[in-house]
């Protein structure tokens, strides 16, 4: 059977109740007779929701990483081929 915390609205009094999950909630304060009561949430609560939370995140950022195909290595550049000593009109050896 859970406990639930209840805090008064009113008075700010707080108390635990033993009660079934099919019961009722607590409506009325035993300390002011308000009918001002809520139900707390529990400290277990948010910290499972919290872990969910963070689950979810860290599956999101793991699916997108593809692999980066690496540049071929540069082809070394093609020799420029000598140039023939070309023989003019202003060549002297003629
Ligand atoms: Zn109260």
């Amino acid at each position: 059977m859970p406990i639930y915390s209840y805090r008064c609205e009113s008075c700010g009094h707080t108390l635990d109740a033993l009660q079934k999950i099919a019961d009722a909630p607590l409506r009325d304060c035993p300390a002011c007779g308000a009918a001002a009561l809520h139900k707390q949430v529990t400290a277990a609560g948010f910290q499972l929701k919290g872990s969910g939370w963070y689950a979810t995140d860290f599956k999101g950022k793991g699916g997108g990483a593809a692999p980066k195909a690496e540049p071929a290595a540069a082809t070394a550049a093609a020799a420029a081929p000598a140039a023939a000593p070309a023989c003019g009109a202003s060549c002297a050896c003629h």
